[in-house]
């Protein structure tokens, strides 16, 4: 998931070095893109926020445009019965640097289960089946801790797939193919790839112990309130891990409708479905502190991005599916 001050365009122009002013390699960037998909050149999604364009071997199905905003691509979706898994490795010292921060994401993650949100979800499936779709259940199955910061401050994708793959080759976490494994930095800890300039957060997988494993990285928002969070205030007094809430959930849904990066994105952008939406809220509602929020999850209110609807014969951003 791309920052909010950066649009998916300036962040590919940045990753890719271009920026001499951010604005006119913005431009640039986007009329060469904008050449490409009209040349039928075709994107395929980094898990990052922004496509790149496809080699021939990325592309398998049908990848033509079906018009709605959206296209499928023949991979799977995470379609169990019992829903998707999450595991949390806390990297870190969470209780210090962010006391609230845990209880926040956990009481999330524990009431998003059959909400009209999440059931957008429902509406993205696998080989053309309707009834092969991912499911509205969310499970919090695992929680390990790794407090001293093992790998250090400054993390690479490589170690963050390390610290991953470790905790399930130890025996923190079950090889669960129905798993979205969860790293959440502190505050005080990077990711070098681009956390808070190129990304605020992003998913992938990996094989472990023979398992597909899907992950996914998110750091605290704290690090950079204008980057990766909405709100300087914000509905739980959490404003860096209120900002994550909504990178969690972009991450989460783009893990279950395209966990390999081989199922559902728009051909033409390489956008998954909640990079089609993302920092835009619908209508919002005033928490008692002044802040916005647009649910009402459990016990705590939270402002979270809208993802995309894969309906016929357009789709949309929205907060439910119908
Ligand atoms: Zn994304």
């Amino acid at each position: 998931m791309h920052p909010r001050s950066s649009t998916v365009w300036m962040a590919c122009a940045l990753m890719l070095g271009l920026a001499s002013t951010a604005q006119a390699a913005a431009t640039r960037e986007k009329a060469s893109q904008a050449s490409e998909a009209a040349q039928g050149v075709q994107m395929v999604p980094t898990g990052k926020g922004y496509g790149v364009p496809a080699q021939g071997y990325q592309l398998q199905g049908n990848n033509a445009p079906d018009a709605n905003g959206i296209d499928y691509h023949g991979g799977p979706v995470m379609k169990a019965k019992g829903g998707q898994k999450i595991y949390i490795l806390w990297y870190g010292d969470w209780d210090n640097q962010s006391p609230t921060g845990k209880g926040i994401i956990r009481d999330m993650i524990k009431n998003i289960t059959g909400t009209p949100y999440y059931n957008i979800n429902t509406t993205y499936y696998q080989d053309n089946v309707p009834t092969k779709n991912v499911k509205n259940i969310v499970k919090l199955k695992g929680e390990a801790y790794d407090v001293a910061k093992s790998m250090g401050s400054a993390l690479s994708d490589t170690q963050i797939r390390t610290l991953i793959s470790n905790a399930i080759t130890s025996g923190k976490f079950p090889a669960d193919k129905n798993g979205i494994y969860f790293l959440l930095t502190t505050k005080d800890v990077n990711a070098t790839s681009g956390f808070c300039t190129a990304y605020c957060g992003w998913h992938t997988h990996t094989s472990v112990l023979s398992t597909d494993i899907k992950y996914s990285f998110v750091g605290d928002a704290a690090r950079c309130i204008s980057a990766c969070a909405a709100q300087n205030t914000s509905p739980n007094d959490n404003p860096g891990v209120d900002g994550m809430a909504s990178v969690i959930m972009h991450e989460m849904e783009e893990a279950a409708t395209d966990p390999d990066l081989n199922a559902w994105w728009q051909t033409s952008t390489g956008m998954e479905n909640a990079d089609k939406c993302a920092w835009t809220f619908g209508t919002t509602l005033k928490a008692p502190n002044g802040s916005d929020y647009n649910v009402q999850w459990g016990p705590r209110k939270f402002l979270i991005q809208r993802n995309w609807v894969n309906a016929a014969p357009s789709g949309r951003c929205d907060m439910k599916k119908s």
